[in-house]
């Protein structure tokens, strides 16, 4: 199927690593132009390089998705040098472990201010471009933590749940633009956020072992950990023009982890 993706213009915020660069892989290969951005400028270019797209077809940034003005001059470039933006994934961050005895003010204020900012910056800077667009998309990478907390993720658990309830919102608001806005709830997924775990517990356990515990552990009803190409599917397809008429929903991309039917 010819998902309607070729020549569009998509914003991948943290493309230099796990989901967000297995995105931007899978919308070269669809025919988009993508831009990406991530902090450093090392990590961008090696997964530049590893994409094997030529500067027509991927753009790179170096910006922290907290910081609205460079965000803004990220996204105003990549509107400049591709013709407009299509589509919008936000996708940069990463989780805190931290429960509520461990956790200070500061890190309350640091994780609402990452996960709020890195929806919030980019889609103002994109908003005008996606308005114009005639088939924008927005998908907010999300965590199924939002609708099942954990106490060990505490301050993360909570900023999720109110970035679904923000994706809600926006979906509604930005109808009238145009713009379709949905997320994909990840649970546990393969990427350098594992890996950097894993050596940091430090315990000897081979990393496909540790790996098997913690998703035996956490109750994934596939038995493994997902993989980066698998939540990226789910992405390209919610920002596909061929999902016209899905909006303010969100998609599990966790191998049937916890109970819940909702
Ligand atoms: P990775 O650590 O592999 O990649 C994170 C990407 O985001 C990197 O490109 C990183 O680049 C970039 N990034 C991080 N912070 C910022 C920032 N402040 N500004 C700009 N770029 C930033 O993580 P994953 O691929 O695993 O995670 C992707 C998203 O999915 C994250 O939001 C994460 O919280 C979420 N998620 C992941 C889960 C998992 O199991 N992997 C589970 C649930 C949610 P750099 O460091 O150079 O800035």
């Amino acid at each position: 199927m010819d998902l309607g993706l070729a020549d569009r213009t998509i914003v991948v915020t943290g493309g230099s690593s796990g989901v967000g660069l297995a995105t931007v892989r899978a919308l070269l290969d669809e025919g988009a132009r993508v831009a990406t951005c991530g902090r450093d400028a090392g990590r961008l270019a090696r997964a530049a390089d590893w994409t094997g797209a030529g500067h027509d077809r991927l753009l790179t940034g170096v910006c922290d998705v907290r910081d609205a003005a460079s965000v803004s001059r990220f996204v105003r470039r990549t509107a400049e040098e591709f013709g407009g933006v299509d589509g919008l994934v936000n996708n940069a961050g990463q989780s805190r472990m931290k429960g509520l005895d461990d956790s200070t003010a500061d890190d309350w204020r640091d994780e609402l201010e990452l996960k709020f900012a890195g929806v919030l910056n980019p889609l103002h800077a994109a908003r005008p471009y996606l308005a114009a667009s005639g088939a924008a998309s927005v998908v907010n990478i999300n965590a199924v933590l939002a609708k099942q907390p954990e106490t060990r993720l505490i301050t993360t658990s909570a900023a999720r749940a109110g970035i679904l309830n923000l994706s809600k919102s926006l979906s509604a608001e930005l109808a009238g633009d145009g713009i379709r806005v949905n997320s994909v709830c990840l649970g546990l997924i393969d990427t350098g956020q594992w890996t950097r775990r894993h050596a940091a517990a430090g315990s000897g356990t081979a990393y496909e072992d540790w790996q098997a515990e913690l998703a035996a552990d956490r109750g994934v009803a596939l038995g493994r950990l997902g993989r980066a190409d698998e939540v990226a599917y789910a992405v390209v397809a919610l920002l596909s023009p061929r999902a016209s008429y899905i909006t303010g929903t969100s998609i599990d991309v966790c191998g049937g982890i916890g109970r819940s039917i909702l």
